[in-house]
């Protein structure tokens, strides 16, 4: 099988890439126009496969879209490239709206005409998967049941409306055109190789360094969160066993406020580094509380019962063994995520 996976050098994409090629076996093109975010070396363990190539384009390419569709001729197409930080879209929220949106109108117009020539039977097993948020829903309050697949879209940032669109232009080209698409929306992700400028990474990171961790507002904002890795297996599902043209939410039930995740951080890193940073006893004196972020959702929660009873996913991880393993990562490769930080001269 051959699949077309778009931002496959991101945090999601190069796990996705290393399960279809190590576990399944599939030849698998990346299209990534290699963004801040992305990060090569996560690749290193595929890089060298004969199943493995990548193509350093920008998904609103077309001219170049539609000559990779044509001559790698894929079974399956993953669409994960996107604009992912919500403070950026409030900065700049351009970028969001032409890779979110427009690199998305491309994509299934590319797609759209590939599958068209196809034979019937490959017309037939054809998927088209478009990775989404749960911040498409926008917010809840605590006593809300969590999203269902039916919950109306109600995004707050540009982000997640950028992340809406896209997704409604995807259903479109399923209702209007037949193109073989599934969507997922999936809540906050955590694990290896995620960009530091996220919660977790960021807050690891920083504590190692014995630097402030500052959270927005109270910190009591609610996220639902899931390891990566849990992830990636429910694309894989939902692309080889989900009903076209229907939504999956991906979720595990791991609701903590920003608090609570630094706090279990703070935990962690008190067990693992016996050597505090200059002037602490514990990670936890290390907490602020800044401003808090314009348009900030109070609580995001997944209903993924669709999933687990139609297509029987499972997250293997709880939120302590993926923290654990998470912070033993970072720890381990902290001296190379320094040196990026430093040569891209962001903000640490
Ligand atoms: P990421 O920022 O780590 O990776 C995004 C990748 O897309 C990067 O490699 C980047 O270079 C590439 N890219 C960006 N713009 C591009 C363009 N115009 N053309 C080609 N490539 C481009 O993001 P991630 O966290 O891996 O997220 C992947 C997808 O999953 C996104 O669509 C995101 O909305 C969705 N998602 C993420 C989370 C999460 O918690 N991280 C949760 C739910 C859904």
């Amino acid at each position: 099988m051959k699949a077309i996976v778009t931002g496959g050098a991101g945090f999601i994409g190069s796990s996705l890439v290393k399960k279809l090629i190590k576990v399944l076996q599939y030849e698998v093109l990346i299209i990534d126009s290699l963004t801040y975010s992305s990060q090569l070396d996560s690749l290193d363990d595929v890089s060298d496969d004969k199943l493995f190539s990548f193509i350093k384009v920008d998904i609103t390419n077309e001219e170049s879209i539609e000559e990779i569709f044509s001559d790698f001729q894929p079974n399956y197409v993953f669409n994960l490239a996107a604009e992912t930080h919500v403070d950026r879209s409030i900065d700049s929220p351009e970028v969001f709206i032409k890779t979110n949106i427009l690199g998305t109108f491309t994509l299934l117009s590319v797609a759209l005409r590939f599958w068209n020539t196809l034979n019937d039977s490959n017309k037939k097993h054809f998927r088209f998967l478009h990775v989404s948020t749960d911040e498409v829903f926008g917010d809840l309050d605590s006593t809300e049941h969590p999203f269902t697949e039916e919950h109306n879209y109600s995004p707050s940032s540009p982000y997640s409306a950028s992340k809406a669109s896209s997704d409604h232009l995807v259903r479109a080209w399923h209702k209007t055109f037949n193109l073989p698409v599934l969507i997922s929306n999936c809540s906050n992700n955590y694990g290896p190789f995620q960009f530091y400028e996220k919660l977790i990474p960021l807050m690891i990171l920083r504590a190692a360094r014995g630097d402030s961790l500052p959270l927005y507002g109270s910190g009591l904002q609610i996220r639902d969160w899931l390891y990566v890795e849990d992830h990636v297996d429910a694309l894989i599902k939902i692309i080889l066993s989900g009903k076209v043209g229907d939504t999956y939410n991906i979720g595990s039930n791991s609701e903590r406020t920003n608090l609570q995740v630094v706090q279990e951080i703070c935990k962690i890193l008190d067990e693992l580094i016996s050597d505090k940073p200059k002037g602490i006893e514990s990670f936890y004196e290390l907490i602020t509380h800044v401003e808090d972020r314009p348009g900030h959702d109070k609580r995001y929660a997944i209903d993924a019962s669709k999933l687990n009873k139609e297509l029987n996913w499972h997250p293997s991880e709880n939120f302590e063994t993926g923290l654990r393993k998470t912070i033993e990562w970072y720890l381990k490769n902290i001296q190379n995520i320094d040196y990026k930080a430093n040569r891209l001269g962001l903000e640490r």
